[in-house]
């Protein structure tokens, strides 16, 4: 089956927003069984829209097009697809109660700008959208079903998973099955991921495997695709247990659990508190801790002791130690962890300190020289770490080391 996708803006063809749009369809209509041929973008010009549409419906069975349904003068998607399907624009009664519904609860007084919303091309069908004023419509123009959505990210990818999909899913039943499983990996490099992972594809039985990296992780996407539900997750799981056995050590998470849920959900099963002293990571850690519901039942305090005076006074460091040893060292980490659990009274304490950059590097600590301690019942422990990168990456992956050794601290114990 052909199916393609247009996005409408002149803020996507300008560069100004990137266009996120297609890729979710495209991903949500393959993880369906679905794959999408083409994507095409143009800016708001009506003709411009009218013969995008008009070519695409020609060579499609299946044109998803989203963008310039609001009431704005911009929005002229529904009279450009009028005219791509020489009808006439109409009020639509359905679509006028949904925005009078809309507008209502929003206590909106610009209705009159609203009800063009409304004129949708004759003969067109109510794509209901539960989240906002624009609705969408379903048309068909020659052999081809063109289903138009409105360009808001969250209006349009419930629309599609509520209406578009299952459209599409029984009109052109499912003749291929696809089905995926990512397992993510921290530590070694792309390269020698592809390496271990050597011998789980298995294209006879039709799975294949990519990677991709989302610094700094790496992603391993596994997928299987057949024509017998059943033998492609079969397959997938066989892939998945090889890959899961050669990535041992590394693999942290797979499909949409992140380091940070994984981190969160290994706290509510051991049962340990947590405190953070953070000095270069200026409380990403704490970030990422808190960005979980319910870490309030674990986490106690972080601090940021950016500078060596608030790291005596709240830590309770040495001046000696940051004289002689300096800031960013294995000995002011240690104390810092240290001091952190001390003061906060939980069971472990995370401190991290290091040089982000892009000044203050040295010789014998350049940029990226980054030290992570932990103090916990059995002990402290710290570690230093050469990261490469500009500032934004150094401090990203501190952060993310971080939560990797609360996770192994974790699974230890
Ligand atoms: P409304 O005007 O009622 O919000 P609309 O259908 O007219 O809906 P647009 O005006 O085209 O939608 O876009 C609304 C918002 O969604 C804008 O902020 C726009 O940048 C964003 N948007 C539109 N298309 C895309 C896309 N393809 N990818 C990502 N964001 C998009
Ligand atoms: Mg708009």
């Amino acid at each position: 089956m052909n199916i393609s996708t247009i996005s409408i803006g002149d803020e996507l063809v300008f560069g100004e927003v990137v266009d996120t749009n297609s890729a979710r369809i495209a991903e949500r209509l393959y993880t369906a069984g679905f794959k999408v041929q083409r994507h095409l973008t143009v800016g708001d010009v009506e003709s411009d829209i009218t013969e995008a549409v008009r070519t695409l419906a020609g060579e499609s069975e299946a044109v998803i097009v989203t963008g310039g349904l609001g009431p704005t003068a911009d929005d002229i998607t529904a009279m450009a697809a009028a005219k791509a399907a020489a009808r006439r624009l109409v009020l639509n009664e359905e679509a006028l109660a949904h925005v009078k519904v809309v507008t209502g609860k929003l206590g909106d007084s610009a209705f009159p700008l609203n009800e063009k919303q409304a004129l949708l091309p004759a003969g067109a069908t109510v794509i209901p959208n539960p989240t906002g004023t624009a609705c969408g419509f379903h048309l068909t123009c020659g052999g081809c079903s063109l289903f138009f959505l409105p360009g808001v990210p969250n209006e349009m990818i419930r629309m599609l998973d509520e209406s578009v999909i299952p459209f599409i899913q029984q009109k052109w039943k499912q003749r291929r099955f696809i089905r995926t499983r990512v397992l993510k990996v921290f530590g070694p490099s792309e390269a020698e991921v592809n390496s271990l992972v050597k011998g789980v594809a298995a294209p006879d039985a039709g799975v294949t495997v990519a990677f991709c990296v989302n610094f700094p992780e790496i992603l391993v996407k596994l997928r299987a695709e057949g024509d017998d539900e059943r033998h492609v997750a079969e397959a997938l799981d066989r892939a998945g247990e090889k890959a899961r056995q050669k990535l041992q050590g590394y693999l942290f998470a797979e499909d949409d659990d992140t380091i940070d849920s994984v981190v969160a959900a290994l706290f509510r099963t051991k049962g340990v508190t947590l405190s953070l002293a953070e000095s270069c990571t200026g409380g990403m850690v704490a970030k990422r801790i808190t960005d979980i519901p319910g870490s309030s039942a674990y986490f106690l305090e972080g601090v940021v002791t950016y500078s060596n005076a608030a790291k005596m006074r709240t830590l309770d460091v040495s001046p000696r130690l940051l004289e002689e040893k300096g800031a960013v060292s294995s000995e002011v980490a240690l104390a810092m962890a240290r001091g952190m659990r001390n003061l906060s009274g939980s069971d472990i304490a995370l401190a991290v300190t290091g040089i982000a950059g892009p000044e203050g590097g040295s010789a014998e600590k350049p940029v990226g020289t980054v030290f992570i301690a932990l103090a916990g019942r059995s002990g402290c422990r710290a570690t230093k770490y050469n990261f490469f990168g500009d500032r934004e990456e150094v401090r990203t992956i501190a952060s993310f080391t971080a939560m990797d050794w609360l996770r192994r601290h974790l699974l230890s114990l």
